[in-house]
């Protein structure tokens, strides 16, 4: 089983709609879309995961979340669906451009992101594209700004931002960086500081990691705006 979560509940202002969601369980407690819904229905999603818990609360109200939790404990849904529920909110559109980033150590790992993101997101009408390298630069050029959502790796991302005239990131609404430690551990911190100086200051960021070490701290420090850190740990 899962130990309980070392979460420290904040003071603000919207704390009453906080507290009405601490000790959710189930993803249709959760305010969600009636889309999203019914995609984690139709997936067979019912019951969140400790760190989709702890994290889908405040990603939900719009704040910067730091996650770390083990592999495997389900960190990609904690940010897909605040992800789609964010640009589902503001009515995104085909031709609203980019409004969300999702970035990724690897290719295996951002195709896993893009095949979860498209499962949550089917009855929704955005768009999602991958950047990631292995195909001809030009071709992903063409349609990077017919994408509301990308998902890539690092080097494949500052690549199109340095040299694709057309590619644009000014409506960016969230920024998600997950497996944030290896992304460091690759050697991508600056190549990640370079992405990040390139996206429009006002937006929320989310990001996840299997272990919180002084590096992606650092990270955090650079890309997220006084988050909220949230740890779950496996029993011991
Ligand atoms: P992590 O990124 O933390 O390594 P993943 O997001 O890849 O974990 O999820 C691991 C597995 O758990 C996936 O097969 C995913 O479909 C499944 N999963 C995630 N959340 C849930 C849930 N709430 N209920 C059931 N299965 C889940
Ligand atoms: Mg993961």
């Amino acid at each position: 089983g899962e130990n309980p979560l070392a979460v420290t509940p904040r003071k603000s202002s919207d704390g009453a709609n906080e507290m009405s969601l601490t000790g959710v369980r189930k993803f249709i407690h959760l305010p969600l879309s009636s889309s999203t819904k019914s995609a984690l229905k139709e997936c067979k999603f019912k019951e969140m995961t400790a760190i989709q818990r702890a994290t889908l609360p405040h990603a939900l109200c719009g704040r910067d979340v730091l996650g770390a939790a083990k592999t495997g404990s389900g960190k990609t849904l904690a940010y897909v669906i605040p992800l789609v529920e964010l640009l589902w909110r503001k009515k995104w559109g085909r031709q609203d451009g980019v409004g969300g980033i999702v970035i990724s150590p690897t290719r295996e790992l951002a195709i896993q992101i893009f095949q979860c993101l498209t499962r949550v997101g089917a009855r929704h009408s955005m768009s999602a594209g991958l950047l990631i390298g292995g195909k001809d630069v030009s071709e992903e050029a063409n349609r990077v700004n017919k994408m509301n959502i990308l998902v890539c790796t690092p080097g494949r991302l500052l690549q199109h931002m340095d040299e694709t005239p057309l590619f644009d990131c000014v409506g960016l609404q969230m920024l998600v960086l997950d497996e944030a430690d290896r992304m460091l551990d690759l050697g991508f911190a600056k190549t990640l500081n370079a992405i990040i100086e390139n996206l429009p200051k006002k937006r929320q960021t989310l990001l996840f990691s299997a272990t919180q070490t002084k590096s992606v701290k650092d990270l955090a420090r650079l890309g997220l705006k006084d988050p909220e850190y949230l740890s779950v740990h496996a029993e011991s």
